[in-house]
């Protein structure tokens, strides 16, 4: 090895659900929303005045921020937005874990937390959920550096409580708690509302899931006044201009459309209770998921054999093979359609 190399920031990256380069594949392997954006968004996207990209974007991202703020009785101070929810993540790690403690989150949960952490060497210990794939909120109550937790969690889609999350803040107020709801609109329940009883809290969210903006990038902040000032700092010592213009009218005009955020909603939902009882009854074992995926173990025959099966049909679901998880298929929500060719193919394949 020469000798530069040995001073290089080495890291292991995270490693994204498969992107397929081939046709006609279902995919429900990156739990992405099977319906298209608002209709609105298309329009402020055909309609865009490209003269506007000649000019630096608004780097406070006012127009989201306020758009955001309304949505949820907050004010503009209490919201910050990035490039996805990686990014807010990514930026919140950066700027709360500085302890040298170390920072708690479970051992099964979304695989970017080990990886952020080890980028910026702040020390992290995993905190193993029970069978249920439950945390155990003793696992909180001990020194720390800080706390992260995505509620519900991915990939198990499991809720915890919000009485059992708001226990582990108020016993963690020397400590920033994030708590990562990039789920939480499928039938979740957010903490947003114990924004106001703790100033440590910080809940973060995006539209990539139930907005059906995973291409858009748009991911958000929300919490005190003081905590999101702390984040903007960080993000304007490192890049001001990370949200483009069309972004920006994309995701206010996503917005602005309530009742149409609502209707997909419910149908994806709608989705994913039909696809509990289809998936019981092909002999798959799962938790209640309050998400746009399940994540289900079969009784008798290997994941790994079925993911590969699958895959072979052209139908991508995820599987990890990791320890505790490797007998589990994470299946996202599809449209019914596609669901019902899952549901055939593994009518076929498991009879
Ligand atoms: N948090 C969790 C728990 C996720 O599963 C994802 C999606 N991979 C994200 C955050 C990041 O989503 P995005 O950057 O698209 O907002």
């Amino acid at each position: 090895m020469k000798n530069w190399e040995n001073h290089v920031r080495k890291v292991v990256p995270y490693v994204a659900g498969e992107q397929p380069k081939e046709q006609d594949v279902i995919k429900l392997n990156t739990n992405e929303n099977p319906y298209p954006p608002a209709p609105g968004v298309e329009k402020v996207i055909q309609n865009f005045d490209c003269e506007v990209l000649r000019k630096y974007p608004d780097p406070d991202v006012s127009a989201l921020t306020s758009a955001l703020a309304k949505q949820y009785g907050l004010d503009r101070g209490q919201v910050f937005v990035g490039v996805g929810s990686d990014d807010v993540l990514a930026m919140s790690f950066l700027t709360f874990f500085n302890s040298g403690k170390p920072v708690l989150f479970p051992d099964i949960t979304y695989s970017f937390y080990d990886v952020w952490a080890d980028l910026y060497r702040i020390p992290y210990e995993c905190q193993p959920l029970d069978e249920d794939f439950c945390i155990k909120k003793e696992d909180y109550m001990k020194p720390n550096g800080g706390i992260v937790l995505a509620n519900p969690n991915a990939p198990t889609g499991v809720m915890t409580e919000l009485a059992v999350i708001e226990e582990i803040i108020a016993a963690n107020q020397d400590v920033v708690v994030i708590v990562d709801e990039a789920y939480v609109d499928f039938d979740g329940r957010s903490c947003v509302p114990l924004i106001e009883k703790y100033d440590n809290l910080l809940v973060v969210q995006t539209f990539s899931k139930s907005r059906a903006l995973a291409g858009m990038r748009i991911g958000y902040a929300m919490g005190s006044q003081k905590l999101i000032q702390y984040l903007k700092d960080v993000k304007f010592s490192f890049n001001s201009y990370t949200m483009n213009a069309l972004t920006i009218a994309a995701g206010v005009a996503s917005l602005a459309d309530e009742a149409y955020f609502r209707q997909n909603l419910a149908k994806v939902v709608a989705t994913r209770e039909r696809a509990k009882k289809e998936l019981a009854r092909l002999g798959f074992v799962f938790g209640d998921s309050k998400t746009n995926f399940i994540f289900a173990a079969h009784k008798t025959v290997p994941a790994q054999e079925i993911f590969e099966a699958l895959r072979a049909s052209k139908i991508y679901v995820r599987h990890w093979n990791k320890p505790r998880i490797a007998n589990y298929l994470r299946i996202s929500v599809g449209t019914d359609e596609e669901m019902d060719r899952l549901f055939a193919f593994l009518e076929q394949y498991l009879t």
